[in-house]
């Protein structure tokens, strides 16, 4: 009997194979459903899958804390499973909020005391000793010994003060040019030059290369 190819020999995924996203925020749900749909996969969040364990994201680095939730969700599901990490790190304190970006003025604090700690710290600091970027990494476990990890980034520096409406989180401290916070771009132009949008584009670059 002729051996006939099976989508996986092809490269493709096999029928719609549910993937799960370690995260049960709306907004990145809605980014990877966008992203992952074309592949055959049916996103779902983790508390989709069932998965409602704490996970604790203790790791010195981006890469680290995506793996540590991309790990805990795979091994209690044993399906495809994709977790981000992200954050904004500055070169005058030493990489810092980094990991900690959160939660960088204490757990209840809002983005905008958040965003006042960093300024009061960068105070005086001259313009050469503003750089700052953001990051963004993808841990993509697919099956065993089949894992992916991608990082994008956005080079800035840190404003004198809080400019514009847009967006989130350190967005108005964080000059993306001269004049112009990131907080200042509309959503379009902010989803084409972000961290997220080039670890996007990496990921984006393996499924093609694996599923088409
Ligand atoms: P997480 O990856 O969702 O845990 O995000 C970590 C933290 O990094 C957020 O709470 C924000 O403070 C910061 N952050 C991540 N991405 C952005 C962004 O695009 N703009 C501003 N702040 C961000």
């Amino acid at each position: 009997m002729e051996h006939q190819q099976s989508s996986e020999e092809q490269g493709t995924v096999p029928e719609r194979k549910r993937l799960i996203i370690a995260s049960n925020n709306a907004g990145k749900l809605r980014e990877f459903k966008e992203l992952l749909s074309p592949y055959g996969f049916d996103v779902v969040s983790m508390r989709e899958a069932g998965f409602n364990e704490e996970i604790v994201e203790d790791g010195d680095t981006f890469e680290e804390n995506a793996h540590i939730k991309a790990r805990a969700v795979f091994e209690a599901t044993g399906e495809p499973t994709i977790a981000d990490d992200s954050g904004l790190e500055i070169d005058f304190l030493d990489g810092a909020p980094g990991v900690y970006s959160a939660r960088y003025a204490g757990e209840n604090a809002t983005d905008k005391e958040r965003c006042e700690k960093v300024l009061s710290e960068m105070h005086g600091v001259a313009r050469e000793l503003r750089d700052a970027r953001f990051v963004c990494t993808i841990y993509f476990i697919y099956a065993e010994d089949d894992e992916y990890s991608v990082r994008g980034e956005v080079n800035g520096y840190i404003g004198d003060e809080p400019q514009g409406k847009n967006g989130f989180g350190y967005d108005p401290i964080f000059m993306v040019n001269d004049d112009e916070s990131m907080a200042e771009l509309d959503e379009e132009e902010k989803n084409r030059i972000s961290h997220r949008a080039m670890a996007f584009q990496k990921l984006s670059e393996i499924l093609k290369e694996k599923f088409s």
